[in-house]
């Protein structure tokens, strides 16, 4: 009996649990969608849907070694999903499609549609869970909600993960050929301009260069993570994210891949390890949270008293923050980066987005809506989770008065402007103390061809802790 696979998030053959599944109950054939008009209605970014299709190539190799032939398919939203799954199933004559779930309000709501329309048909529908460690809604509070505070959260995950590792899925073996043949799986999609190619050099596609990129982390850069993590112009993290993101990864092989660099240990052993495990988690986490509280997915605040806030409407600070022109080198550098690779450090994330929701006061969705247009590793979750955090309208979110300031942050985590001096080329020749701060050289050494800043950092931050304080009840 026939099975299909239907990919989405999940572009591997390696430890891939719907895959392992529909091949061990029968000949299977592997569906992708293209959706673009879906993904323009979600804000993928170019360089995303471009690193999904490379992989996707890469992944039809794998899937000829295994005698599985790949479909390529258009449907341009996915209200139209299930009709075009229903089509590929009568004519292959599948008995049973298998999905690795994926959990924002749009992508189960197509999944229960197409669920439905092929149980018309008298075809089955399989979900598996592969994209998290643990399931959503089985890891809850003694009252039976979901965990709103990470470290309960995690305290939770290590008493599981302790009890019983998540295991790795065998490589299935290939199968008979089938007499189907493969789509040819295309190098762009309308809508979507692909990337420069420095971009792309970047993010090699494929599980070779993801294994490839997680061994050398764990095996070299683990030690250094706790140390070298906020250190934006040190490759101090793993930059595995766009894998991770597009399912050329799965958590479990990052997990057992630190582990086998660990010795086997959670507790002990390098502190790098237990650091970077606890990212994997802030990953689960904010998953977690977007099936427990779907107004996440609808771009609600996750504290509702905090959409009363009066955010500005200032659409040329908002176009100078996208373009880095704030006049903060940290902040401008960042941006930079993002625009030009597809992805920004951890610490500048969250800087930034501080500068944009607090100094700036504009809406955290804004920002949020930016990141997905032009991130590489652009996730529903972690990114709404990474906003909702800065902006202080989240769960386990930062006090609203612990306002990251800029030009501190700059001392402290870039101290010798080395990523500074790398993106903004016009401040290379400031000596140490003057580029996390050029205005305050004026008059004194000549014009520096850089912008004044955007905001007096003291007076825009007191704005903030007053907007914050009015609501009608406080964060
Ligand atoms: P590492 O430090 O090597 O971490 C390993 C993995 O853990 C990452 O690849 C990622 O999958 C996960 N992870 C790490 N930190 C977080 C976190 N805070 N929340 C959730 N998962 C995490 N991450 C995304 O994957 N996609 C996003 O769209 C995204 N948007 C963000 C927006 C903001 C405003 C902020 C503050 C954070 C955002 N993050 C996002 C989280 C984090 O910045 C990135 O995961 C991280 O920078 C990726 O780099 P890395 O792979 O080198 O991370």
């Amino acid at each position: 009996m026939r099975q299909l696979i239907w990919l989405r998030s999940d572009l591997r053959v390696h430890d891939n649990t719907a895959l392992c599944a529909a091949m061990a109950e029968g000949p299977t054939i592997a569906l992708y969608l293209l959706s673009p008009g879906q993904w323009q209605q979600h804000d993928d970014a170019p360089c995303k849907v471009d690193f999904w299709l490379r992989n996707l190539a890469a992944l039809q190799v794998e899937l000829q070694r295994l005698n599985v032939p790949l479909l390529i398919r258009h449907a341009e939203h996915w209200r139209d999903a299930p009709e075009v799954l229903a089509d590929v199933c009568r004519t292959h004559t599948i008995r049973c499609v298998h999905v690795n779930e994926e959990y924002g309000l749009n992508e189960t709501r197509r999944d229960r549609e197409v669920a439905s329309r092929l149980d018309d048909l008298g075809v089955g529908f399989r979900g598996h869970l592969d994209q998290l460690l643990f399931q959503p809604g089985s890891m809850l509070t003694r009252s039976g909600g979901y965990f709103q505070v990470f470290s309960q959260f995690r305290k939770v995950c290590y008493q599981r993960l302790h009890a019983a590792l998540p295991a790795l899925q065998w490589l299935p073996a290939a199968q008979a050929p089938l007499s189907v043949a493969s789509d040819a799986v295309p190098a762009s999609v309308q809508g979507f301009t692909p990337p420069a190619d420095s971009l792309r050099q970047l993010w090699p596609a494929g599980e070779d260069a993801a294994l490839e990129r997680l061994t050398l982390f764990a095996e070299e850069r683990l030690e250094a993570y706790t140390q070298q993590r906020d250190i934006p112009a040190l490759p101090g993290t793993s930059q595995l994210s766009p894998y991770l993101a597009a399912g050329v990864l799965s958590p479990r092989q990052c997990l057992h891949a630190v582990l086998r660099a660990n010795c086997g240990e959670f507790d002990g052993g390098q502190p790098g390890a237990v650091s970077w495990i606890n990212e994997l988690l802030w990953r689960e986490f904010y998953t977690h949270i977007l099936v427990g509280y779907p107004r996440v997915s609808r771009h609600r605040a996750f504290r509702l008293e905090t959409e009363a806030l009066p955010w500005r409407h200032a659409p040329d600070d908002l176009a100078a923050w996208q373009e880095g022109r704030t006049g903060f080198p940290l902040i401008d550098a960042a941006m930079r980066q993002l625009l030009t690779t597809g992805w920004m450090h951890n610490r500048l994330r969250m800087v930034v987005a501080m500068f944009l929701t607090k100094n700036l006061l504009i809406d955290w969705r804004e920002g949020e809506r930016f990141f997905m247009r032009h991130l590489i590793d652009g996730d529903l979750a972690a990114n709404n989770g990474g906003w909702q955090w800065s902006a202080s309208t989240g769960t386990d979110a930062a006090p609203y008065f612990r306002i990251f300031n800029p030009i501190s942050q700059s001392q402290k985590f870039d101290p010798e402007g080395r990523f500074i001096r790398h993106w903004l080329p016009e401040l290379v020749h400031l000596d140490n103390r003057a580029i996390h701060d050029p205005s305050a050289l004026s008059g004194l050494f000549g014009a520096v061809d850089y912008p004044p800043p955007l905001v007096d950092l003291r007076r825009s931050r007191e704005r903030a802790l007053a907007a914050f304080q009015n609501l009608p009840s406080r964060v």
